[in-house]
């Protein structure tokens, strides 16, 4: 832990999201010849929000806590994209994570812009009211600009379906009606949809699929390196799991595991769920974690946090493909090794859309009242990501430009036609 925070402060401004964002950014729109005033307009986020909550602790005592809500863009639809909980929270990294969201809905071609929001809090130490007194204060201060036409929140790190009926509830109280479409990643029971605990997951497994397919890997299982065992590493782990991939290797904040003829998974889901860790697994060795990320494997999965694969581990890596479930696990500088290894990215606005994609489902569910199975909610998701990995491969081998840089472009090109069609209100 202190050798990564200490290599990563030397790193600098690589490891600001919003540095990132920009680079990324600016390398789409040059390639697509936009003009200095639409690369304005695309660039700044729409809106930023600040508030600071007073909150009220189980001991009687009152915390102020900040958050954020930043919509970077609604030119395609309403504000859509996740709220975290984490001591580490930043303006800048909200603000990168919501111009992501513009991006991949773009991307995979849904009707929304992009936000994001966060709390700087630190969840394992409050209690389940605390928790409560925060998301609802926190909603009730930036209510007037949520709504299932302007902007629909979801759950991101440190949130979930819990976090998200307390919003979908403060907002219903304060419009005197019950919104459901107001949050995705809900409960069942309150208008969530099927599928969609699994869909960032699912969305991993099918482009990783496909990728596969497209470089003709034929090994009967591919390897696969997972880190991070939580939404979206572990239901990515499951579904890969099923349908035939060797998952050699598991990476968590607290440990490693590693067995070269595959880890059974339900099993490491049933061991965590009994002692709390995937440590002290029978079924596979531990492994040194700041080293399983370069073991030799057809397909590597950062699933966790930002910044994992930089300028200074890049060359170390030992994957075919980079399938980006997390948002932002590798830095611009790290993109330029990677190309020069033949490294396949699937990269992150394209890699993990599946979960804003079954969000989409969600919310027109919601709309509509009438619920689709979860066969149908898989075989439109299935669709969309099978046709969005196509168009971004497609994109990037007509242009003759890195995966990720075709994934900007293809989006930035749909934003900016929208806002060209809309006109600009000046
Ligand atoms: N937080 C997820 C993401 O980063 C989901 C967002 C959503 O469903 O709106 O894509």
């Amino acid at each position: 832990m202190i050798a990564m925070s200490t290599m990563l402060a030397t790193l600098g401004q690589e490891t600001n999201p919003w540095m990132a964002a920009a680079a990324r950014f600016d390398e789409a729109a040059e390639k697509l010849k936009l003009d200095d005033g639409m690369r304005k307009i695309l660039k700044s986020p729409a809106r930023e929000i600040t508030v600071n909550i007073p909150v009220l602790l189980d001991d009687g005592r009152f915390e102020v806590f900040t958050g954020y809500r930043v919509q970077h863009s609604i030119a395609r639809g309403p504000g859509k994209g996740g709220i975290r909980f984490a001591p580490d929270v930043t303006l800048d990294e909200v603000r990168a994570l919501a111009s992501w969201m513009t991006w991949k809905c773009a991307v995979v071609n849904i009707p929304f812009g992009g936000a994001k929001g966060g709390v700087i809090c630190q969840p394992n130490m409050l209690s389940d009211m605390e928790l409560e007194r925060i998301t609802r204060r926190y909603t009730s201060e930036i209510i007037e600009f949520l709504g299932p036409e302007r902007d629909v929140p979801a759950p991101d790190v440190n949130t979930n379906e819990r976090t998200m009926a307390w919003i979908m509830d403060t907002y219903s109280m304060h419009v005197r009606r019950t919104t459901t479409a107001v949050v995705t990643g809900k409960p069942m029971a309150l208008g969530g949809s099927l599928g969609r605990p699994e869909a960032t997951g699912r969305g991993c497994m099918i482009v990783t699929r496909e990728a596969l397919k497209k470089l003709a890997l034929n090994r009967s299982s591919p390897r696969v390196v997972i880190q991070g065992f939580g939404n979206v590493g572990g239901m990515a782990a499951k579904l890969m799991s099923k349908i035939g991939f060797q998952i050699i290797c598991i990476i968590e904040y607290d440990g490693a595991l590693y067995n070269p003829n595959g880890i059974d998974i339900e099993a490491l889901a049933k061991h965590r769920g009994e002692t709390g860790s995937i440590n002290n697994f029978p079924g596979a060795a531990p492994i040194d974690k700041n080293e399983a990320l370069f073991l030799e494997c057809e397909v590597l999965l950062p699933a966790a946090t930002e910044n994992v694969i930089h300028s200074g581990n890049a060359d170390r890596l030992h994957c075919k493909i980079l399938c980006e479930g997390a948002n932002g696990p590798t830095t611009p500088e790290a993109d330029a090794i990677l190309a020069e290894k033949g490294i396949f990215v699937i990269p992150d606005i394209l890699a993990n859309a599946g979960g804003v994609t079954v969000s989409y489902f969600e919310w027109v569910q919601d709309r509509q009242g009438f619920f689709w199975n979860e066969a149908l909610v898989n075989k439109r998701l299935e669709e969309i990501m099978v046709n969005s990995f196509e168009a971004v491969v497609d994109y990037a081998e007509k242009h003759g430009v890195h995966n990720r840089t075709a994934a900007y472009m293809l989006a930035l090109d749909r934003v900016a036609s929208c806002i060209r069609l809309r006109g600009i209100y000046a």
